[in-house]
């Protein structure tokens, strides 16, 4: 197989209205009036970000999700994806088709389609980059630096369980049933972003941000981006049962700088519910402090560091 067999055979049935069934040099993307065209990218790479013995369509799942993430964040809705693949030498067919079926299976759920990519060789890890395109009514992204002192802080689903199932992968003891680490060890291969929640997230939020790097570390980046401090109270971070179980009395300061959680945080007027759980609030001041019961946790590292 050559790239323009893996093109054909297994990328080009994924392409979407514009990409010329990815048989030319460019696609052209849709517009949508009244509306901004958004775009983010994030790369995952064998080793760092999935393991080599990932099944291959949860990689795929991986690689665009942790894009949607951003997407669902900034209160946009996703519309397609470029894809950009570095592949060893040594790829297999079966890899290459359960790698589709993957990206099959999350266009359908998410309503995208792929307008494009490239495909090399590398002596490196194999590494895929995913450039994601949304939509928001024109002027209505929310952006990390709206906060408000007086605004609570809020955060969708669950934190820390994709840090809970890489804990695992690295052979972490513990005594978990096979269901609750299966739940942990999945949420860290497939991450579930908050796509549908976005158009909502719009109307109420100040300020917003990915959680991807850990929440005291991205809640970080809105205190900064907006002049403001933020203090999580640790009792309301949402934990599920399966992380409690593995973490115990550590797992609020170990989930809320595990990072891979790719779900939302936002700031908004308190008292405010829906699909997300109120964790905080926002002072003057600056930085980030957490507490439990009242007092301030000593935060050693905030999240996750490639460097
Ligand atoms: P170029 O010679 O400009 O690099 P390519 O031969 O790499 O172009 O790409 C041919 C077509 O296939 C283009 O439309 C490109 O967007 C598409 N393409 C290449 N790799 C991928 C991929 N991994 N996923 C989706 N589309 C791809
Ligand atoms: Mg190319």
């Amino acid at each position: 197989m050559n790239e323009f067999d893996i093109i054909a055979r297994f990328f080009a049935p994924l392409a979407g209205d514009g990409a010329f069934g990815l048989k030319d040099d460019v696609a052209v993307l849709p517009q949508r009036p009244g509306h901004d065209l958004i775009v983010t990218t994030d790369a995952i790479s064998e080793g760092t970000d999935f393991f080599a013995f990932d099944p291959p369509g949860t990689v795929a799942q991986k690689a665009l999700r942790v894009n949607l993430s951003d997407l669902a964040a900034k209160g946009a809705e996703p519309v397609g994806y470029l894809l950009n693949l570095s592949l060893p030498h040594s790829i297999r067919e079966d890899w290459l088709a359960a790698f589709a079926a993957g990206l099959a299976a999350d266009q359908k759920e998410f309503g995208i389609a792929l307008l494009g990519g490239d495909t090399g060789a590398t002596e490196g890890p194999l590494s895929i980059a995913v450039t994601a395109f949304g939509f928001v009514p024109s002027g209505k992204l929310v952006k990390r630096s709206g906060a408000r002192v007086g605004d609570a802080v809020y955060v969708t689903g669950t934190i820390g369980d994709c840090g809970g199932g890489l804990a695992i992968f690295k052979r972490e003891t513990h005594s978990l049933t096979d269901a609750d680490r299966d739940y942990l060890t999945g949420r860290y291969r497939v991450p579930e972003p908050p796509v549908g929640f976005a158009k909502d997230l719009r109307d109420i939020a100040h300020a917003s941000v990915d959680v991807s790097d850990g929440l005291i570390a991205d809640l970080g980046h809105i205190a900064s981006a907006s002049g403001v401090r933020i203090v999580v109270e640790g009792e309301h971070v949402p934990l599920s049962t399966s992380l409690k179980s593995l973490w115990k009395g550590d797992a609020v300061a170990r989930a809320a700088t595990a990072g891979d959680d790719y779900q939302t945080a936002f700031t908004a007027p308190p008292g405010l519910s829906g699909p997300f759980t109120e964790i905080g609030k926002v002072m003057a001041g600056e930085g980030v402090a957490l507490t439990m019961a009242g007092n301030e946790i000593v935060i050693t590292k905030p999240g996750y560091r490639h460097f």
